[in-house]
């Protein structure tokens, strides 16, 4: 670090001074991810605004051995774009913007700091869809969304970000490009490189623009709300709409404590159908509405379902969706402490009852809701500290309900990644060998480990100019 004045110097006359930021011009906004976790002030803010200045930033840094950390629109829930006081930002902000849509491939080119909405748009005022889709999707970029491999609402028709992925342009540690841009749906010319990065969290290279898979713009959709009597009718209803009317839009199953709590957070607090069965689904469609109603009819003859409204309007629909969305208040209503975990679909139900049952066996009284996409296999569960002993054992906690994951096979991170917050528990997710493949993987990208140090593993030391 004693070379940063002259670093600083060369990186001013490749990116020009006003890409180059430090000390009190450095917005807060560039401390911390939304986690708000350990803020700090990076050692500098770098705002390149092409792909050719990423590539000279990072061979500069990466000649001075300088670590860096990718930073998108800082909406990330796992503090991975979190700097050190030593370590320099580099912000995707400047690098935005569509440049293509083509109609014929159903695809969209895009600069990685684009944010989600900005392309949710253009898709959709090109006549296709982005299926992407999660809250933060005014403020997280692109990139963001590509490094972290995000989910969110449609996962269960589109996938994940990387089922949308077609073709990535990449700067690596040392400033070299590769040019991974594709349209093809089918491309098998050796390894897939470009899998690497998605979801690497800013440590492998730093995304600089993408080719993105678009849509058909789905038909009208409905909105549904049934009461379940457990989880195996959950799972068994979701199969059953599967075959006979296609995967919904959206599956989002509440636990009857999630339930009762949205529902007594609304402004009116009315709940549309009683409030004592087990769990709950609501579920977008596009399906036509009188397959539907067979399908739900033949559902409760079977006794999957208790009981089901549909929203025979818009606003109905909003107003269901309110219930689910109830999360948004955790972070004003209480003092959440939120898991975002996977399983096989399978074990979700033995899961949340394990859970729910070490816990109160551990801290009687404590109170957790649980909610989740089951049909993309990820489980949300969410302790209040406010019914932990103070000081709040946060790391038992954790450790209680990861150890839970790692006995039923499931994993540590569903959407969010590892970043700093989940580096801890990875092992209860991933085994050694793996874990030495991908520290393998990291080394021959980025050899002297310059790129996001400390994120998804424990830290390595940077390099010094030692052989490592
Ligand atoms: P950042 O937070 O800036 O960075 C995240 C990680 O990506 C960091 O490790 C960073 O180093 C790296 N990175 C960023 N840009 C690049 C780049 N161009 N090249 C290389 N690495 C880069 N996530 C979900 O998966 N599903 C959800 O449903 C969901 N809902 C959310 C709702 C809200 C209200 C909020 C605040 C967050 C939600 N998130 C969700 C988490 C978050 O929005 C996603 O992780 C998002 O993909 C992060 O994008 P970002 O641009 O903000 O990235």
């Amino acid at each position: 670090m004693n070379d940063l004045p002259h670093v600083l110097e060369l990186l001013r006359q490749a990116l020009g001074e006003s890409a180059v930021l430090t000390g009190q011009a450095i917005s807060p906004r560039h401390h911390s991810d939304w986690t708000g976790h350990a803020p700090q002030c990076p050692a500098a803010l770098l705002l390149p605004g092409s792909t050719e200045q990423v590539a000279s930033a990072l061979r500069l840094c990466n000649a001075a051995g300088i670590s860096v950390v990718p930073q998108g629109g800082m909406t990330g829930l796992a503090g991975g774009a979190v700097p050190r006081a030593n370590d320099i930002a580099l912000s995707l902000e400047r690098l935005r913007g569509i440049e293509e849509i083509d109609s014929a491939s159903a695809t969209i080119t895009v600069r990685a700091g684009t944010t989600l909405e900005q392309i949710q748009q253009a898709a959709n005022e090109a006549g296709f869809l982005f299926p992407l889709d999660l809250g933060a999707r005014g403020s997280c970029q692109i990139g963001g969304n590509i490094a972290t491999n995000a989910g969110g609402n449609a996962v269960i028709r589109y996938g994940m970000t990387r089922d949308l992925v077609l073709g990535l342009e990449v700067v690596l540690a040392d400033g070299r490009v590769l040019n991974l841009m594709n349209k093809m749906i089918k491309n098998n010319c050796g390894y897939d490189l470009k899998q690497c990065f998605i979801g690497s969290e800013g440590t492998l290279g730093v995304i600089t623009r993408a080719v993105l898979k678009l849509a058909p713009q789905p038909a009208e959709q409905t909105t549904l709300l049934c009461a379940l009597p457990d989880y195996a009718s959950a799972v068994a209803l979701l199969r059953k709409v599967q075959r006979e009317v296609g995967t919904p839009q959206a599956y989002e199953l509440m636990w009857q404590d999630f339930f009762r709590l949205g529902v007594s957070w609304l402004e009116t607090p009315v709940a549309p159908m009683p409030d004592d069965y087990p769990l709950y689904v609501l579920f977008d469609t596009a399906a036509p509405r009188e397959q539907l109603e067979r399908c739900l009819e033949a559902a409760m003859a079977e006794g999957l379902v208790s009981d089901a409204i549909f929203a025979n309007s818009h606003a109905q629909a909003r107003a269901l969706w309110k219930i689910r969305e109830a999360t948004g208040e955790f972070p004003i209503r209480m003092v959440p402490l939120n898991f975002d975990v996977s399983l096989p679909i399978g074990q979700i139900g033995d899961f949340a009852d394990l859970c729910r049952q070490r816990l109160d066996q551990r801290w009687p009284g404590n109170h957790s809701v649980y909610f989740g996409h089951i049909g993309d296999s990820n489980l949300h569960l969410t302790v209040d500290c406010r019914s932990l002993p103070v000081p709040t054992p946060l790391l038992e906690v954790e450790e209680l309900v990861y150890t839970a994951v790692g006995e039923l096979g499931g994993s540590v991170s569903a959407e969010h990644g590892i970043g700093l917050l989940k580096r801890e528990f990875l092992h209860h997710s991933v085994g050694p060998e793996a874990l030495h493949a991908m520290r393998q993987l990291k080394d021959s990208f980025d050899p002297k480990g310059i790129l996001n140090p400390g994120k998804i593993f424990e830290s390595q030391p940077v390099y010094t100019g030692m052989a490592r």
